[in-house]
């Protein structure tokens, strides 16, 4: 099997303004100088994109947007494409958000047009899929995942063959914002479903490849648990990414 890189992501959502955000990229900067074996990135707000890069500097930082439209250009107001998000120094781009999908009624044929502009770009999707709390206690939790990731890979699964640097990011909406986290059992259990479903889809090379994150209330003080699974492969933080101190707490877990 092959080894896969932790990836601890920083989603700011739509919080702070430049100079907190220069300050906390500045801080992870140092925080992570003589720290190896993880990759760190964050997702500041569209507006935020280019003084984030330039606080980055040289250092290992991955710049992500929170969205993006699926055209190149056109007439799409208030819409932003993925060569602006290159063009703002953006490698990765989070598609499907939760809530993305319930606030704004994205549906999953939308991400897979978003995915699949994104990687003809040449930018990075983190897919992000979860169940809610009512779909859980229902016990279709497995079902719910299923219908988003072919929904929103529709392209990829068509086609057999979704690129190894694509990551998924498994929400669970019931834990996100909530301070309520998936037991890392609940969380395993699913990670195994979605890397299953990979496997089955596009073979275990790549399902070997790519990586899977946890989202939901993530801190410093649940973070080792969660890692210690198997096939966990990083993490999606939304709240405690917006203060240097717990986000180096989750980064160097
Ligand atoms: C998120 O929004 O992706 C998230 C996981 O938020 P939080 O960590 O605040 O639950």
């Amino acid at each position: 099997m092959t080894a896969r890189t932790p990836l601890l992501a920083g989603n700011w959502k739509m919080n702070l303004n430049f100079d907190q955000s220069t300050a906390l990229v500045k801080a992870i900067a140092i925080g992570i100088r003589d720290f190896s074996g993880v990759e760190v990135l964050v997702a500041p707000p569209f507006t935020s994109l280019h003084v984030v890069r330039q606080a980055i500097g040289d250092s290992s930082i991955y710049l992500a947007a929170q969205n993006m439209h699926w055209e190149k250009d056109g007439a799409f107001t208030g819409e932003v494409s993925a060569q602006m998000l290159i063009e703002a120094g953006c490698s990765h781009v989070i598609l499907g958000h939760s809530e993305r999908r319930s606030l704004f009624k994205e549906r999953d044929e939308m991400i897979n047009y978003k995915v699949k502009s994104a990687v003809s770009a040449g930018l990075i999707p983190i897919v992000c899929v979860g169940e809610t709390l009512e779909e859980r206690e229902n016990s279709w939790t497995f079902d719910v995942i299923r219908n988003q990731l072919s929904g929103s890979l529709k392209h990829f699964v068509d086609e057999k063959n979704l690129p190894v640097s694509t990551i998924l990011a498994y929400e669970p909406v019931w834990a996100i914002g909530t301070g309520r986290t998936a037991t890392p059992e609940q969380a395993q259990e699913v990670h195994v479903f979605i890397r299953n479903w990979l496997t089955e889809t596009f073979g275990k090379n790549a399902s070997d490849q790519i990586r899977i994150l946890y989202g939901g209330s993530v801190k410093p003080d649940n973070i080792k648990a969660l890692m210690s699974n198997p096939d966990i492969d990083g993490a999606l933080v939304g709240g405690a990414s917006l203060k240097p101190e717990s986000f180096m707490g989750i980064i160097k877990f």
